[in-house]
């Protein structure tokens, strides 16, 4: 599971009106060249484009690394991006043709290279890249470029044949009215995932997961493995397959070597295989070579052993995640998108979140939930403060900053669970932020203040907490299923608002003062004044006037903070102020508000633990999902004027081995400064995949 609460909810990195993104995108390309570096002369933000800001990151300490953890880090690298078209497909059948596609055409110098339209097709482009596909990496909507396409298929017209993904026979005037509608029609794979329950969602999803099969067909497929087995250990059924209909039969196309995608497997194995030879201690060498069997094999039983034995490498300074790892892409929760991380600990940070972590039996005793749904030992928590090195596939360019793996709940029981912290990654957010958005949206100077000197390490012990003893909390009754199974499409929303309502409940807890972790309660409170205003009003700034919230992640954010401000009403513990014809929530008793996010924890713990569809089902369409129509439409336009683009993704550093005589003798690290290079960089070397799976 993952959290992505800097990026959605961090008020300084959002804004912009997306319902004028035309105008904006103008806006953008104009400021591209805008650089904008710090105190250490590092340029953080490298541009911004449409509604994407691309930043970059920095690895402390790089150099003072050993040769063998150097290495380490280099293949592990290469397995990362090794992967990289895996994710593209997944998103999309088409994607791999349309990313080869734009590849082509911005490799092709032509006399229309420096046209306005161009410009056009080179920031679609850059979407694309930023969302591994066609649909919006964040709201799964399909986006268009901007350019005609007459002009796309004038300028496809000067492309060399060889240099695009014919299929066998097709000629390039067949290839071109093949390819320009999945580009130019909006009706065409509209909606990457479809969380809309009145339609069939396999089939209103464009994702890559299942074809020719129904959403009926394909829960009674997994339902009848769950319970053919009959096990409380079950594997994640479906994770690493598509699943599809060959003579009127269902089938699995397994992603393992010698099945599909299998052209990338071999190259993640290849290089996974160096990774064993250098690794830091017999712990870690078990994992990478339980990962290794689990790709060629292709069986989910497999996956868990490496699962376990990857929780069980808690020493090791170097640390990656590989594999198919989040369910969030499928509408159906099962399927897994590629994803890499690629890590180095943060030794001195990860004292922070290690107090935590040792205490988590203090905090699951002390929870406000009910005692039965308590854990009676809360297992092998390890949390810690990572730097990335490298991310890939659904880890990039847009990145969680908080990750708690392996997702499989018997094993999170049983064996138990790592949480991270990507402490470069915040930095790099921190740095690249500016103070605008604070004293638009905050309704005076002392909270103002409060949040500009207390809310970054407030968030910090935010995402701790909630990856460390949210995630981690809590038990699900004797006989119940899992909450993919039970609350199915709101099982996502419920669980990240369970764990940020942890999170929440002790950021005002004396407690975390006792343990060190935070100097004083002031904190906890700019954290709670960030989550009202974030939940109720900035966040609204991501969503298309109009529109619902759909992603998870922004549900549970909004639920809780209309939930809170609905029960708190009648003792005024969240106030709604206007002025100006500027809205704000100002909490005015936050010993209150911690009692009511107790309250909805308690409750959402025994939706999850008894599996309560119905009770989960209201909380979120009641309180997550409808936005205030008046509200929104003021959001948006005072957002506009702050011109900061809502979403942002990262510019991967470059690991550069050096070798002598056949042998690896340094490992040099690079931070590339521009992401359409690095772009076309990786989609030379890395272009594993055929266009067509
Ligand atoms: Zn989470």
């Amino acid at each position: 599971m993952k959290n992505y609460l800097k990026i959605a909810a961090a008020a300084t990195l959002l804004a912009a009106c997306q319902s004028n993104e035309n105008e904006l995108a103008n806006k953008n390309s104009q400021k591209a060249e805008t650089v904008m570096k710090t105190e250490d002369n590092f340029k953080y933000v490298a541009e911004q484009f449409a509604d994407l800001r691309v930043l970059r990151y920095k690895v402390q300490d790089f150099d003072q690394l050993s040769l063998e953890q150097k290495e380490l880090l280099y293949y592990l690298y290469e397995a990362a991006l090794s992967g990289r078209d895996i994710y593209y497909d997944q998103n999309y059948k088409y994607n791999l043709v349309i990313r080869k596609t734009l590849e082509a055409l911005l490799s092709t110098e032509s006399h229309d290279s420096q046209s306005e339209d161009f410009k056009k097709l080179e920031i679609y482009a850059k979407r694309v890249w930023f969302s591994n596909g066609i649909h919006h990496h964040y709201n799964n909507d399909k986006f268009i470029p901007e350019c005609s396409q007459e002009f796309f298929t004038h300028v496809l017209g000067h492309v060399d044949d060889s240099k695009l993904p014919l299929q066998a026979g097709q000629t390039k005037a067949d290839f071109i009215n093949f390819i320009t509608p999945l580009i130019f029609d909006e009706k065409i794979a509209a909606k990457k995932v479809s969380l809309d329950s009145k339609q069939d969602l396999v089939k209103s999803s464009a994702v890559n997961f299942y074809e020719g099969v129904t959403q009926k067909e394909a829960m009674d497929f997994y339902a009848a493995q769950a319970k053919a087995a009959n096990t409380n250990q079950n594997p994640m059924y479906g994770l690493n397959s598509k699943l599809t209909k060959e003579n009127g039969k269902l089938v699995e196309k397994v992603w393992k070597v010698g099945g599909m995608y299998s052209a990338s497997v071999e190259k993640i194995v290849y290089w996974l295989e160096k990774a064993v030879t250098v690794a830091e201690n017999e712990n870690q060498k078990a994992a990478l070579q339980a990962l290794i069997k689990f790709y060629q094999t292709g069986s989910l039983v497999d996956f868990d052993t490496y699962n376990i034995a990857w929780v069980k490498d808690t020493e090791s300074a170097i640390d990656v995640v590989n594999g198919y790892i989040e369910v969030y892409d499928d509408p159906l929760g099962k399927k897994g998108s590629f994803e890499s991380v690629v890590s180095v600990k943060d030794f001195e940070a990860s004292k922070r979140i290690a107090t935590i972590g040792e205490n988590a039996q203090w905090f699951e005793d002390n929870s406000p939930i009910l005692p039965q749904h308590k854990k009676q030992n809360v297992k092998g928590i390890s949390a810690k403060v990572i730097n990335a090195v490298i991310e890939s596939g659904g880890s990039a360019p847009s990145t969680p900053i908080g990750i708690n793996l392996p997702n499989n709940e018997w094993i999170r029981e049983t064996h138990g669970s790592k949480s991270v912290n990507l402490g470069n990654i915040v930095e790099a957010y921190d740095q690249a932020s500016g103070g605008s958005s604070v004293d638009e949206f905050y309704y005076n100077d002392e909270i103002k203040t409060r949040v500009k000197n207390y809310a970054s390490l407030a968030d910090k012990l935010h995402t701790d907490m909630h990856e460390v003893i949210g995630h981690a909390s809590g038990q699900i009754e004797k006989g119940i299923g899992q909450p993919h199974e039970t609350l199915k499409n709101y099982a996502s929303a419920l669980e990240e608002g369970r764990a940020d309502l942890v999170a929440l409940y002790y950021l005002l807890d004396p407690k975390l003062v006792d343990l060190g972790v935070m100097p004083s309660l002031d904190y906890g409170k700019s954290a709670y004044d960030e989550y009202i205003t974030k939940g109720l009003i900035v966040q609204l700034s991501r969503i298309k006037l109009g529109k619902d919230i759909e992603e998870a992640h922004m549900r549970n954010r909004k639920m809780i903070a209309a939930w809170a401000f609905e029960k708190g009403a009648k003792d005024n513990v969240i106030e709604k102020k206007s002025e100006n014809g500027k809205t704000f929530y100002v909490v005015n008793d936050y010993n209150k508000l911690r009692a009511l996010f107790g309250e909805l924890l308690r409750e959402i713990q025994r939706i999850k633990s008894q599996g309560d569809y119905k009770a989960g089902h209201n909380l979120i369409e009641n309180y997550g999902v409808k936005i205030d129509q008046a509200l929104h439409k003021e959001v948006l336009e005072r957002y506009a004027k702050l011109n900061i683009a809502p979403y942002a993704g990262f510019i991967q550093p470059k690991l550069v081995p050096v070798i002598e005589n056949g042998k690896i003798t340094n490992v040099n690290i690079e931070y590339p400064e521009d992401f359409k290079t690095q772009m076309l960089e990786y989609g030379k070397e890395y272009s594993l995949l055929p266009a067509y799976n």
